[in-house]
């Protein structure tokens, strides 16, 4: 294997042109300029993100900064109020009126932006080296004897590349490709199922996009007008954040089903639902959150799935990012945050000089060893933080023992530590070093003991 530089230095197939693939895209294109030649595929015909607010954290803004897109987000998003350094959490489930828990103070406090305002910036910044290519539902690939690869699409076209990275969500066909063609010594063959199929939480979330004018006609004094609110009670809550400079409300709405977690999900893991249907779950909230859910617009039902934890997300000279290995539950708001730090680093690792077709297995190895542990402990914390917002382990409903309300408010702002820790730009650095170790020990030496998993 050859650590050296030298131009062109491969192609490389993007599956899926969500937030993490495009994330990639600008990455590649910013840092290997021509040296890498980028085909981004993508199954609908346009690039559409769904759901409406993501909320982004600083250590994620950071390598905002280093693709040169920072100030441009930062306009598009709505920031805090300037009142608040954090969300504000209620005790909601009090029909009659709540009360405010505590207020959350982060210490840089998160973007918030509409998903779409996104997209259409992070499309501005895709590189000329990047070709866009529209109704192209990836189905499988196949691997050649030469090491490049076959990708099948849906309309029965196939294409060629050196690399593939799998962008493409929770259900990624990448993944299931990958996993079905492992060697059976690398993972127990019993166990594939577990990482290809997703997994239902047991929880549905009602996401809905609220014009403020309405809320102002109804209830023209609601305290989730100015705030970022967790409306908390038992095995519900609600979250309301203003996006799109605060003309319009994003609002999640969580219910624990009775159907237990881990079971198969009947049905549509996204359909429409009546705003009749969202209202009457919330009977037993306060005045603030039946107003604002009585203002909803085309109201959707979204089952929560998760991916288990998988032992790999690279093998040979594919891998995969974001929601396609670590589908996780938005509790931390920090899926598309993860899914842009992997494509960050990724992108760096294979746009680095260091970095040839030659060495490709490794490079994407040093990004598994550098992400996997950090993601796969988000995604358990983020599923532990969600149950603190469903008040699960309070003795009453509503949690009026000061004592034991003051205990489950440390343990929630305990969870929140990771962002504090660490940015994607020194993950990066991370994986540099390890990139520049490995370079320096096996110039020379067998490739095999690198691609060891
Ligand atoms: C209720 C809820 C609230 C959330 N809130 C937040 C938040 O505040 N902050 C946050 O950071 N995250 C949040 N998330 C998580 C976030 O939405 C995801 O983690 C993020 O969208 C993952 O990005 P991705 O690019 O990996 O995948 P996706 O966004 O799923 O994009 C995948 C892309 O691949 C395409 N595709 C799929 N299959 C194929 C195929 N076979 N061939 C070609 N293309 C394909 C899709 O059309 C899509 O464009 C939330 C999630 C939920 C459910």
């Amino acid at each position: 294997m050859s650590f050296s530089s030298g131009t062109p230095k491969f192609r490389i197939a993007i599956c899926g042109a969500g937030i993490g693939g495009l994330v990639l895209a600008v990455t590649i294109g910013k840092f290997a300029g021509h040296d890498i030649h980028i085909d981004l595929y993508e199954a609908y015909d346009a690039i559409a993100t769904a759901g409406a607010g993501i909320s982004v954290s600083p250590r994620t803004s950071e390598l905002m900064k280093e693709l040169g897109m920072y100030e441009e987000v930062s306009r598009a998003s709505t920031k805090f109020p300037s009142s608040s350094r954090g969300p504000k959490f209620r005790i909601s489930n009090i029909p009659q009126g709540g009360f405010e828990w505590f207020q959350q103070e982060f210490e840089h406090t998160p973007m918030n932006i509409h998903r779409q305002n996104f997209a259409d910036i992070l499309k501005q910044y895709l590189p000329s080296s990047c070709r866009l290519h529209f109704n192209k539902r990836l189905t499988r690939y196949d691997k050649q004897l030469s090491g490049s690869l076959i990708l099948h699409f849906a309309d029965d076209s196939t294409a060629t590349t050196d690399v593939l990275i799998g962008a493409d969500g929770i259900r990624s066909s990448v993944r299931k490709t990958l996993f079905n063609t492992l060697d059976r010594d690398i993972v127990d063959p019993s166990k594939i199922g577990r990482y290809i199929d997703p997994v239902w939480t047991g929880t549905l979330v009602y996401r809905t996009v609220i014009p403020m004018e309405k809320i102002l006609q109804v209830d023209p004094n609601n305290i989730a007008l100015k705030d970022f609110i967790l409306f908390c009670g038992k095995r519900k809550h609600v979250i309301s954040y203003p996006v799109s400079e605060g003309t319009l409300f994003n609002v999640a709405a969580f219910v624990a089903a009775e159907q237990k977690p881990d079971t198969h999900f009947e049905g549509r893991w996204v359909s429409d639902v009546s705003n009749e249907e969202v209202q009457e779950l919330y009977q037993d909230f306060e005045p603030a959150v039946r107003n604002m859910l009585k203002c909803s617009e085309n109201p959707s039902r979204w089952a929560l799935h998760v991916l288990n934890e998988l032992p790999l997300f690279t093998y040979g000279r594919v891998a995969l990012i974001g929601d396609a290995c670590h589908a996780m539950e938005p509790h931390f708001g920090a899926g598309a945050g993860q899914a842009m730090e992997d494509a960050f680093v990724l992108g760096r690792l294979l746009a680095h000089p260091l970095t040839t077709l030659d060495s490709v297995p490794a490079a994407l190895k040093v990004y598994q060893d550098v992400r996997l542990p950090l993601v796969q402990s988000l995604a358990r914390e983020s599923e532990r933080t969600g149950r603190l917002y469903h008040l699960d382990s309070l003795s009453t409903d509503q949690g009026n023992e000061r004592e034991e309300l003051e205990i489950q408010r440390g343990k929630i702002l305990s969870q929140w530590k990771w962002e504090g820790e660490g940015s994607a730009v020194s993950q990066w650095l991370e994986a540099e070093r390890k990139l520049q170790d490995i370079a320096g020990l096996k110039n020379g030496a067998d490739d095999a003991s690198l691609l060891k998993l």
